[in-house]
Order: C-alpha cells, then structure tokens, then sequence
C-alpha cells in the first residue's frame, strides 16, 4: 500500500465533482487500500478520493476510537435526513483550520461496498457529520463554503500564506 499525497486547499482541483464508479474491481480495492493507508497515516476520520486528486465517487470513513471501524462508500447517496447539529470540524486538505458547521443531525444513506454489494445505513453524530463532509468533497464542496464569505476569504489567505512559507 502506499501514502497518497493529499491536494491542499484553496487547490482547485478539489472543486471537481467526483464521476460514478462504474465497476469495483481490484484497481479500485487498490486505491482504497491506499485512502485507508493515508487517513490513518494522517490522521484523519475520513478522506473522499477526491483529496488525493482522483475524482470518483469513492469515501473511506473511520469515525472509531481504535481506528477498526472502517467504512467504504462507493457511489454513496443521502436518503433521507433530519435534525440540525453544529459541530466544529477540521479537514485534511485544509490543515489547522477548525470551525464551527450546521449540518442535519441524522441521516441515512445508500452506497456499494468494497465488495460491489450495495447496502443502506444510518448513521448521527460524528459518523453523520463525517459522512456528509467527504461526500461534500465528491461535488468539489468544502466545509469553508458552508461559514461565511468574511470567514471563508480569512481562511483563504491564511492557506495561501502557509503555502508561501511552506518549502517548494
Ligand atoms: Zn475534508
């Protein structure tokens, strides 16, 4: 397996929206063995394949204390949702940054397998709120675009500051 490079916000290439997955054979079990790889690496709590610049429908998600839940969403769609919850969040492609977002509380969502089976499930808390967020990434949407304008283009700045300052 292998460590994938993650894009960097304000990286455009984070705004694709991610193509169906058409057939989940062993290329696609492969590269999501390395999604796993890198946002345990990280750490993160989940990574859509998007981040690692590859724009198909493909989430990894483990919300568990442990790190032995993990969860693969191929192709996944919200079916149904309820509630409101806010609840600070943090994303690998923008590092240090955390705030505050408002999203549904419940949710339940149909997606396929590692496998190829498709299966339904319903998730709240943490599992919700991850799940919403890498599904965000696969429409080229961030967590940034959910604050205000004011917040989003401060965040931006500070991104590209870093940048600057990072070593080429
Ligand atoms: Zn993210």
């Amino acid at each position: 397996m292998a460590n994938l490079d993650i894009l960097i916000y304000p990286d455009d290439r984070l705004r694709n929206v991610a193509e169906s997955v058409t057939n989940v054979d062993d290329d696609l079990r492969a590269l999501i063995g390395n999604m796993f790889e890198t946002m345990y690496t990280a750490p993160g709590i989940g990574l859509a394949a998007t981040q690692i610049d590859v724009h198909q429908r493909v989430v990894v998600v483990d919300v568990s204390e442990n790190g032995d839940q993990p969860l693969t969403l191929i192709n996944p769609e919200i079916i149904e949702s309820d509630g409101r919850i806010e609840h600070e969040e943090g994303c690998l492609s923008i590092p240090g940054i955390y705030e505050s977002v408002e999203r549904p509380e419940l949710i339940k969502f149909a997606a396929i397998d590692r496998d190829g089976n498709p299966y339904e499930m319903e998730a709240d808390g943490l599992l919700s709120i991850c799940i919403q967020h890498e599904i965000d990434h696969l429409n080229g949407v961030l967590f940034v675009d959910h604050l205000s304008a004011l917040k989003r283009r401060r965040i931006k700045k500070k991104m590209l500051k870093h940048e600057k300052d990072r070593p080429a």
